[in-house]
């Protein structure tokens, strides 16, 4: 576009304009319930052709409201940042070009229907939610890390995927979480089992899938809102000290990075 013309440019800010919601607050586990409605669902394409499949890679949290606390006190919005990124720039590098990064800002439950309005406007065919995993407060242990007292929970581990049966295309979310899931669990990880067990308290879920690790969280925002298939990834679990290592290293994220877009790449293919 030619900008010699002495007229104001009118410039598009998107990102601001986004964002969402959060599975964790503070240091506590997983997420936020919401509201019941149903939303329209978007028409599902009737078959999915890679450049025009629209994916949203949402980061989980804001920077002022970042999620969890690592072991060693970082943000869990950073861990979900740096993999988000890498995980767009895999699905982009695989032929989903449309795939866009999300990152919202603000407070956190404002958020939530940022990312949502963000991910229905611009007519996303898929949203994917990226964060990592925590524990109740109940369960946290002290220690001092770098001359502070410090808090973690080295009980449990590994990844899990969440689907909302309250979104339009629940059967689709299921199914994508799946494959997503499969992808991991070839590449030698595990899923963190503990979301059925009464300690959880609150955050206890329902395992839809025993093999790979898929629960159902009905009430997340922005799996419930969105109009597209939706799916939210916990990657690890940054409360725990080794795994929080982990997830800090270039390899753990490669390899599900590499696990989320084999399994989108599958999903497509069977569209
Ligand atoms: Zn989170």
């Amino acid at each position: 576009m030619s900008l010699g013309r002495g007229i104001v440019t009118i410039l598009l800010v998107s990102l601001v304009a986004l964002l969402l919601p959060s599975i964790d607050a503070g240091r506590a586990a997983p997420a936020r319930k919401v509201a019941k409605a149903r939303p329209k669902p978007a028409p599902a394409p009737a078959k999915c052709e890679m450049p025009k499949f629209r994916i949203v890679v949402d980061v989980g949290h804001t920077p002022d409201s970042y999620g969890a606390l690592s072991a060693r006190n970082d943000p869990e919005f950073g861990f979900n940042f740096r993999l988000a990124r890498l995980v767009t720039a895999k699905l982009k590098s695989e032929g989903f070009t449309a795939t866009r990064l999300l990152v919202t800002d603000g407070k956190a439950r404002p958020s939530l229907f940022k990312r949502v309005g963000a991910a229905n406007d611009g007519r996303a065919d898929l949203l994917l939610s990226i964060h990592h995993d925590s524990v109740p407060d109940k369960l946290l242990e002290t220690w001092e890390f770098d001359g502070a007292k410090s808090y973690f929970s080295d009980r449990f581990s590994g990844h899990s995927l969440f689907v909302s049966e309250r979104n339009p295309h629940f059967a689709s979310s299921l199914k994508l979480a799946r494959m997503i899931g499969r992808r991991l669990k070839e590449q030698g990880l595990h899923y963190a089992s503990q979301y059925t067990l009464p300690v959880m308290g609150r955050y206890r879920r329902q395992l839809l899938d025993k093999d790979v690790g898929v629960y159902r969280y009905d009430g997340l925002v922005v799996l419930s809102r969105t109009r597209s298939a939706a799916v939210l990834l916990e990657a690890g679990s940054i409360i725990n000290r080794d795994e929080e290592m982990e997830m800090n290293s270039s390899e753990r994220q490669e390899m599900i990075a590499g696990a989320v877009a084999a399994g989108v790449g599958e999903f497509c293919k069977m569209r």
